[in-house]
C-alpha cells in the first residue's frame, strides 16, 4: 500500500514547543523551514532575541518534503542572466549560486549536522543530442567565470553512472551532494534552539503591522493566539506564502507543486546494478525528472511535475510511476512505497530573492533549487537585518516582479499545465526526430 506522506518523515522526530508566546522579540521570523531556521541561528549567534513561528507543524513546508539533492543549480542560463542584468550581475549570480553550496556543505560538516549528507555528485543528463551541444557551451561560459567544478560526460561514459540508453550523455558537477531532508531540518531547527532562538508551531502568523505605540519603531505580529510586538520581521514563507498574510509577496511568488515517489526496499545490489554512480540525477528535458538512490541505498526516489497546479499526491501517482518505468524499465512490478506534494516558490525572474517591502524583509523565491540556496539566503538575510545599509548578496538586485492580473492566486496554472503537456509531447516528437538523424 502506497503511503501518501513524505518517506523522509517515517520514524524521523517531532518538536513542539508548548511555551507561551512571549510579547516582545527583537525579530519575528515568520516561516520555519531552512530558510528560516538558518536566519534564526545566524541573529539568535549574534545576540538577537529571536522567536520564529510556523502556521503548521515545524517542518511541514517544502524543507521536509523536498528530494534531497543539494546543489548549485538555479534556472537561469549564463546568456539569459546575461541579456537579463547584464555581463557582471550574471558572472555574480554564478559565484553566489556555486557559494551557496559551499556554504550549506560547510553549514553540515562544521555542526557535525547527522543528516545523512554525502558529496555523490549530480549527472544533468541529456534528453535530446541538442541539450549536450548547449550544456557544453553554456560550460565553457562558466569556467570562463571561476574555476567551476563540472565537466562534460560522453555518452559512452554514462553507463558508469546509469544503467540505460536513454540519454546522449550528460555534465557531471563534482561537489554537488545528497542529505536526507528531514534530519537535515532536524539538525538546523537544534543548532538555533541552542543559540536562543524560541521556535513555535502551529501559531500562523495573520498580520504584520507597523507598530501601534506612537513613537516606537517596529512592528505588531498578530498571531491566532496573541500579538508579538518587534523591532523587525523576516518572511521565511516561500511556496507556502499565502496572500492574506501579504498581498506584496503573494503577488510575487508563485506556488508551483512538485511530486516525488519512493520506491519499496528493493535491495542495494538492484539500485547499485541501475545507478552504478550513486549520484543525484536531474533530466534536461522539460518534464524535469530527478532521481537518486535513498541513503540507505536500497530505494530509488523519484520526482517530476505531475502537473503544475496543485492535484492531490494520489491523482499524481500514475504519472511519477510511468516516469520511473521508462527510465528504469526493469522495475515495471516494483510497488510505490510512498508518494507526496510540496511547494516550490517561483519568482517571476526565476532567481532567488532577498528584499524589503515597507520595512519587512523577505528571502524567498528558490525555483525549486533551496536545498543549499535557502539556507544560504536565510543566513545573507540576518547579516542584511543586522546591517541594513550593507549589500549582502547579489540576490538583491534580482527584482521580485509581479505580472498583471496576478493577486496571488494562481488561476492560470491549469493553462500552464497543458501547455507544458503540450511541450511534453513536442519534446518527445524531437527526441524521435534527432534519433531518426543519427
Ligand atoms: C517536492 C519538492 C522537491 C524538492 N526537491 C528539491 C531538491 O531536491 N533540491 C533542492 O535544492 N530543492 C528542492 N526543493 C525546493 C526546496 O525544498 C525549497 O526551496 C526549500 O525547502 C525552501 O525552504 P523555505 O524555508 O524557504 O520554505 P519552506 O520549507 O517551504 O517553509 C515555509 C514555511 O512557512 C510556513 N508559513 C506559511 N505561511 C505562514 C504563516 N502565515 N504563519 C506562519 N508560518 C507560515 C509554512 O507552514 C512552511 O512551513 C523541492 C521542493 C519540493 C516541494
Amino acid at each position: 500500500m502506497t503511503k501518501f506522506t513524505p518517506f523522509w518523515w517515517d520514524d524521523q522526530p517531532q518538536f513542539e514547543n508548548t511555551d507561551e508566546l512571549p510579547l516582545s522579540a527583537d525579530i519575528v521570523i515568520v516561516g520555519a523551514g531552512y530558510t528560516g531556521l538558518s536566519a534564526a541561528l545566524t541573529l539568535s549567534k549574534s545576540g538577537k532575541n529571536v522567536i520564529v513561528l510556523d502556521s503548521e507543524m515545524i517542518g511541514f513546508g517544502a524543507s521536509t518534503r523536498n528530494g534531497g539533492m543539494l546543489g548549485s543549480g538555479h534556472k537561469v542560463s549564463t546568456d539569459q542572466a546575461k541579456k537579463k542584468y547584464g555581463e557582471v550581475i550574471a558572472a555574480e549570480i554564478h559565484i553566489e549560486a556555486n557559494a551557496s553550496l559551499a556554504f550549506t556543505s560547510n553549514l553540515i560538516e562544521e555542526n557535525n549536522i547527522d543528516c545523512e549528507f554525502q558529496i555523490c555528485g549530480r549527472l544533468r543528463t541529456s534528453w535530446l543530442p541538442q541539450d549536450q551541444v548547449d550544456m557544453s557551451d553554456n560550460l565553457k561560459k562558466l569556467k570562463a567565470i571561476d574555476h567551476f567544478n563540472s565537466k562534460m560526460i560522453s555518452p559512452d561514459r554514462m553507463s558508469k553512472s546509469i544503467k540505460t540508453d536513454l540519454y546522449f550523455g550528460g555534465q557531471f558537477y563534482q561537489d554537488h551532494g545528497s542529505v536526507h531532508p528531514r534530519k537535515f531540518h532536524y539538525g538546523l531547527l537544534k543548532l538555533a534552539l541552542e543559540a536562543g532562538a524560541k521556535i513555535f508551531g502551529n501559531r500562523p502568523v495573520i498580520e504584520v503591522n507597523k507598530s501601534s505605540k506612537i513613537k516606537q519603531s517596529g512592528f505588531d505580529v498578530v498571531t491566532s493566539s496573541s500579538t508579538i510586538q518587534c523591532k523587525q520581521v523576516l518572511m521565511a514563507t516561500n511556496g507556502y506564502t499565502q496572500s492574506n498574510l501579504s498581498k506584496y509577496l503573494s503577488r510575487r511568488i508563485l506556488p508551483v507543486p512538485s511530486f516525488v515517489i519512493t520506491t519499496v526496499d528493493i535491495g542495494k545490489d538492484k539500485v547499485q546494478s541501475l545507478l552504478p554512480g550513486g549520484h543525484c540525477m536531474v533530466e534536461t528535458r522539460k518534464r524535469y525528472c530527478y532521481y537518486r538512490p535513498t541513503p540507505c541505498g536500497k530505494r530509488i526516489m523519484l520526482g517530476t511535475r505531475a502537473a503544475m497546479h496543485s492535484i492531490s499526491a494520489e491523482e499524481a501517482l500514475p504519472t511519477l510511476r510511468k516516469m520511473l518505468i521508462e527510465i528504469f524499465p526493469s522495475l515495471v512490478d516494483v510497488e510505490i512505497s510512498h508518494c507526496w506534494t510540496g511547494f516550490t516558490g517561483f519568482s517571476f525572474s526565476q532567481l532567488p530573492n532577498l528584499s524589503i517591502n515597507k520595512g519587512i524583509y523577505s528571502a524567498l523565491g528558490y525555483c525549486g533549487n533551496g536545498v543549499a540556496m535557502a539556507p544560504y539566503l536565510g543566513h545573507m538575510a540576518a547579516l542584511k537585518m543586522l546591517n541594513p545599509d550593507q549589500k549582502v548578496t547579489i540576490f538583491e538586485q534580482t527584482p521580485l516582479q509581479t505580472r498583471p492580473y496576478y493577486f496571488g492566486k494562481p488561476w492560470f496554472l491549469p493553462i500552464v499545465s497543458l501547455y507544458f503537456r503540450g511541450f511534453d509531447i513536442l519534446d518527445y516528437y524531437r527526441r524521435k526526430k534527432s534519433i531518426k538523424k543519427i
